[in-house]
């Protein structure tokens, strides 16, 4: 039995949601996470194909006010992703005795969300993680945090999805923060790429912040391994869009409508600043998209920096607030050769054959154009 047929995102749903517990959440022959059902234990209740959210006609929401915006700490703004949105949240709801969930690396590197507790685990949430992490371990922390407090989640459109279906009805302490989502690798991806690179001990895994663009591997707060975005196997994998989960490639949330209350993002095709003087390097895109969402920026605007902009200029400049990427050439290729060659290997030989792909389209293009004059 199929939960669902619409291309599962791996949010786990469908796993919390069964009654005889006859669904665990394992790896398929991409290394994506997807649910197992073990049928001996299945009592065809049918929770887990409605409770799926790729089963569902979802509710979303028009954003309404757009905003730009950075942390006033300069230090979030060096070690976030952009802005350091997600990290004024984090702090906000720890001052004020309430929760937040964000996600970081384990010494395993295992992408999991948490529970945020300190100011070091906020240190540990910032900047963007390019893989996906495992978010259903905690559907069922937030449902009971929410009974005594304010619960902000933030993760991609898809986690917030996976929660929202677990929560059931719209509950007033859960403020749902969506990422614009580019796509996310299996985070197996990253493990046997770390792994490739003979590299034995980690503390910190960083895509984005202080090392900006560049993988950047630390162990005892010394860096043991760092390279840029393009010259990495993975990182630049990564951006070519060769190597997302199969979900992500027609991903039904890369759209102007949103999933959350808040979307967070880099605002890319940000015009000239009417009312602040000096710009932040890597500026967030705010988009409001509740009413929800718009009391909760309202806390916590006293500790950003932040100037009103028209919503068409946020999602036009962001492709994946426009349509999703659709799948390449390239993803085609690696995923036919990974199950074979394994993660590193398969990169690099779909490189090869794309580039011997293209050499040969412009040399048929050019007998062509040579034979019909
Ligand atoms: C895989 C991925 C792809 C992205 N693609 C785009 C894009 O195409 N266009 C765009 O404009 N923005 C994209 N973003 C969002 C952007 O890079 C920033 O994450 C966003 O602007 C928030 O920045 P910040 O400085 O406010 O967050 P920070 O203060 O740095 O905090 C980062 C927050 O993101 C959460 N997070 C990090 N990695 C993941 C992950 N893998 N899964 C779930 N949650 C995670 C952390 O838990 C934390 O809450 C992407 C982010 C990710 C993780
Ligand atoms: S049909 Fe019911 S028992 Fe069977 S896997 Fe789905 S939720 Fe579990
Ligand atoms: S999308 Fe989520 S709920 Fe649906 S089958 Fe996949 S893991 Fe289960
Ligand atoms: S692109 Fe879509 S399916 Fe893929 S991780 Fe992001 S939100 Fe989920």
């Amino acid at each position: 039995m199929k939960i669902t047929k619409n291309n599962c995102t791996g949010c786990g749903a469908c796993m919390i949601s069964c009654p005889t517990g006859c669904i665990s959440m394992r790896e398929n022959k991409l290394s994506e996470i997807v649910p197992y059902i073990n049928l001996e234990k299945c009592i065809a209740c049918k929770k887990c194909v409605n409770t799926c959210p790729q089963n569902k006609q979802l509710s979303y929401s028009t954003p309404y006010k757009c905003y730009v915006a950075w942390s006033k700490k300069s230090d979030d703004r060096i070690k976030s992703a952009s802005g350091g949105i997600a990290t004024v949240m984090a702090r906000y709801q720890l001052e004020n005795n309430n929760y937040f969930y964000g996600c970081d690396y384990d010494c395993n590197i295992n992408l999991k969300h948490f529970l945020v507790n300190s100011e070091k685990d906020i240190s540990k949430i910032r900047g963007s993680k390019y893989s996906q992490s495992n978010s259903y371990d905690i559907y069922l922390d937030v449902k009971e945090k929410l009974k005594d407090g304010k619960v902000v989640f933030v993760g991609t459109p898809c986690q917030v999805a996976g929660l929202k279906s677990i929560i059931g009805k719209s509950n007033e302490n859960l403020i749902t923060v969506d990422l614009v989502c580019h796509g996310t690798p299996p985070n197996e991806y990253l493990k046997k790429h770390i792994h490739n690179l003979n590299i034995k001990k980690i503390d910190k895994i960083l895509f984005r912040g202080e090392y900006d663009q560049k993988l950047t591997i630390l162990e005892n707060e010394n860096i043991i391994y760092q390279k840029d975005k393009t010259k990495d196997t993975y990182f630049s994998a990564f951006y070519a869009n060769m190597i997302s989960r199969n979900s992500c490639y027609d991903c039904k949330y890369a759209k102007g409508s949103r999933i959350s209350d808040i979307t967070i993002a880099d605002f890319w095709g940000l015009k000239k600043l009417n009312n602040i003087d000096k710009m932040s390097n890597r500026p967030s895109l705010i988009l409001i998209n509740t009413d929800r969402g718009l009391k909760y920026f309202n806390e916590i605007k006293q500790y950003l920096i932040y100037e009103k902009r028209d919503v068409q200029e946020g999602i036009k400049g962001n492709g994946r607030l426009n349509n999703p990427p659709g799948k390449n050439i390239k993803a085609k290729i690696f995923q036919f050769l990974y199950p074979i060659c394994g993660l590193d290997k398969s990169i690099n030989f779909t490189n090869i054959i794309f580039n011997i792909y293209i050499h040969i389209k412009k040399l048929r293009a050019r007998l062509q154009n040579l034979y019909s004059k």
